[in-house]
């Protein structure tokens, strides 16, 4: 994983020397000497992790953390304090500045090249969901800053220890601002751990009956659990496991005897974290959706028709079955928008869109394709079969009455509609559409109201 990295100390002998540690692993390195050199040099070259010493002359390291962390776009820099200070209290400090971790000098070469590749690989993650985020970002849907503003509070927080003194102090601790359920490593190893919708796991590395890493992995291994936030508990002696902990996946850690401010401060970094990456996700799972959906009527747009054609014909070849596609356009539309007007024309549309979704079997797809054209796809059936279907469908159009709050009595309409049977493994989506085109121009030209299949012959 090639990285940039920027390394900020006021002393030059500790920037050479973590220089030299991390371009032996092959990250870039970039440098700067104090505070006010650290920002700018962020700015301008946007590394993907800042190692940050505290103690320095003018800005110290908590200040240059805030600045960087109150820029948005800076704040999803991770950032580690390089100090020689080891006080629950500064780490609660730089916690609370927006550190993501902190490293003590003399620095522990394992736990460094893990933590760095942990943070850089959160990292990647964010940005690549941010990119497709752009656009939502870009129109206002998405929040950039949303995780500053998140608090990090009430979340639901799950502890897997087996010691009762260390449970009973995070539950205490923790349940002022969160819930917390405890269970046993035990309880962790069988069925359905953790499936109900935790934003933070905390488990202790030295469970009785199983490897807290284990249990680690299990949750990273599944569907529920892999995005949750990990946060692991330690003993100083444990770095070298911690490190393969940070390598499965876990987000965070905290070094025993806990320290209350400590933790709470950490749990609401990590649950802030994942409630935004949680954020991130769903708005591109609604950009997708969007990308394939009429915003009018909810139906499928043109694009997810004709993928969803192409791949309906494909699974064809080989097989007896068959398909059918129905292009329906709406006779005289035009004179329903200059009688009642536009918006009355849309309430038509979205109305005959419920129609058609109440009237398709559930293998069916029905689409809008145009202003008041729509396409209904249904596989495996008979030419008959899809008659009589579209034939109560044109009778069930003709019958209702649309737009009845806009409308005193509603407004009548009927449409004609052309259907296409695939002819086999080499009709392609859009020659079936155009079978179905022609059939409809057909009825058009017959008078409306009608139906009119396409012949099958000259395939
Ligand atoms: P025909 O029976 O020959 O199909 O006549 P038509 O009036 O339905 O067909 P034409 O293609 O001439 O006009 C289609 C009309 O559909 C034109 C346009 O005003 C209307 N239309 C297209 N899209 C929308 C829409 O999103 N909302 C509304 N209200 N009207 C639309
Ligand atoms: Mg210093
Ligand atoms: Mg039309
Ligand atoms: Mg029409």
């Amino acid at each position: 994983m090639s990285a940039r990295i920027l390394v900020v100390d006021d002393q030059p002998l500790n920037v050479k020397l973590l220089e030299v540690k991390l371009s032996t692993e092959y990250y870039e390195v970039i440098t700067a000497t104090d505070g006010e050199g650290a920002l700018a040099t962020a700015r301008a070259a946007r590394p993907d992790l800042i190692l940050l010493d505290v103690m320095m002359p003018g800005m110290d390291g908590f200040e240059v953390c805030r600045r960087l962390k109150a820029d948005p776009a800076l704040m999803h820099i991770p950032v580690v304090m390089v100090t020689a200070l080891d006080g629950a209290r500064d780490r609660v400090r730089g916690l609370e500045a927006g550190a993501d971790d902190f490293i003590t000098k003399p620095v522990n070469d394992v736990l460094l090249f893990a933590r760095v590749r942990s943070l850089l690989r959160v990292k990647l993650t964010f940005d690549a969901l941010r990119t497709r985020n752009h656009t939502s970002i870009q129109l206002g849907a998405l929040d950039p800053d949303g995780a500053a503003a998140d608090g990090g509070a009430d979340a639901r927080i799950l502890v897997i220890e087996d010691n009762p003194p260390d449970r009973d102090l995070i539950a205490g601790v923790l349940s002022g601002e969160h819930s917390v359920t405890c269970i046993s490593g035990a309880e962790a190893t069988s069925t359905a751990l953790a499936d109900a919708g935790h934003d933070l796991v905390i488990v202790d590395l030295r469970l009785d009956d199983v490897s807290g890493l284990r249990v680690c992995s299990r949750l990273r291994s599944r569907d529920a659990t892999r995005n949750v936030s990990l946060l692991m508990l330690v003993e100083e002696s444990d770095l070298n496991l911690l490190a393969k902990g940070l390598e499965i996946g876990v987000n965070d850690y905290l070094v025993k005897p806990i320290d209350g401010n400590e933790l709470i401060a950490r749990a609401r970094s990590q649950i802030r974290h994942a409630r935004y990456q949680q954020r991130l996700r769903s708005a591109y799972e609604r950009s997708i959706s969007m990308a394939f959906t009429d915003s009018l009527t909810g139906l499928y747009n043109r694009r997810y028709l004709t993928a969803h054609l192409s791949v309906s014909l494909e699974r064809l070849a080989g097989e007896e079955k068959s398909l059918a596609v129905a292009v329906i356009d709406l006779d005289h539309f035009k004179a329903i928008n200059d009688a009642h007007g536009h918006a009355t024309g849309d309430a038509v549309l979205r109305e005959l869109g419920d129609l058609l979704r109440r009237s398709i079997r559930v293998s069916d797809l029905a689409a809008r394709i145009g202003g008041e054209e729509f396409v209904i796809v249904m596989p495996a059936v008979q030419l008959s079969t899809t008659r009589s279907i579209i034939t109560r469908l044109r009778a069930e159009i003709a019958a209702t009455a649309f737009a009845t709050s806009h409308v005193d009595g509603g407004v009548s309409m009927t449409a004609s509609i052309g259907l296409a049977m695939a002819n086999g493994p080499d009709d392609v989506a859009e020659t079936l559409l155009a079978r179905a085109d022609g059939a409809l121009y057909e009825a058009k030209r017959g008078g409306r109201n009608r139906i009119v299949a396409a012949s099958r012959a000259g395939k």
